[in-house]
């Protein structure tokens, strides 16, 4: 049984931008870094990365903002919700913003980044931490972890396991 209950379905504040998920996260994220923080007026951002293919943007059309660099952050052109981004040269993954979805309840962080720049009393379920970023070699055994830790869906659903030991 796969517990994970897609398609799944999102959308922006004002709900002319709609999305649908149709593959499962190959890793879900906790960033404390401050363009995170401004970017999201929060503590930190809740991200998903995703499959390009399970990906799909099934309503209006979202416009590029914050930097305009490298990394494409997508927004509502109405309502300006952050809501999705595309990272340089790496076409087959997307990262969503999980508040994006319906229903975001099932969401923890299983790794944040970052935590240099977090807010002294913010803190995260997250398995991993890492100060800055990981390398992109990092991220290879990271999806595998993921993706054999949670075939099936988070379980018990919506609620984070025990901080692994020495983590
Ligand atoms: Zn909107
Ligand atoms: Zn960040």
């Amino acid at each position: 049984m796969n517990d994970w209950k897609l398609p799944w379905e999102g959308g922006c504040r004002c709900g002319q931008v709609r999305l649908k998920v149709t593959a499962p996260p190959m890793v879900t994220v906790a960033c404390h870094c401050n363009g995170c923080q401004r970017m999201s007026g929060s503590a930190f951002s809740l991200s998903i990365l995703l499959p390009s293919d399970g990906f799909q943007v099934t309503q209006g059309d979202p416009v590029l903002g914050a930097l305009h660099g490298p990394v494409r952050h997508f927004y509502c052109p109405h309502c300006k919700s952050w809501m999705f981004n595309r990272p340089p040269g790496m076409d087959a993954f997307v990262i969503v913003r999980a508040t994006m979805l319906d229903d975001p309840s099932w969401f923890w962080p299983f790794i944040e980044t970052s935590t240099r720049e977090k807010l002294p009393w913010a803190s995260t379920p997250a398995v991993h931490s890492f100060e800055a970023f990981p390398d992109p070699a990092d991220y290879e055994p990271l999806m595998k972890e993921f993706a054999e830790r949670f075939r099936e869906g988070f379980n018990p659903r919506g609620k984070a396991p025990a901080r692994a030991p020495g983590a």
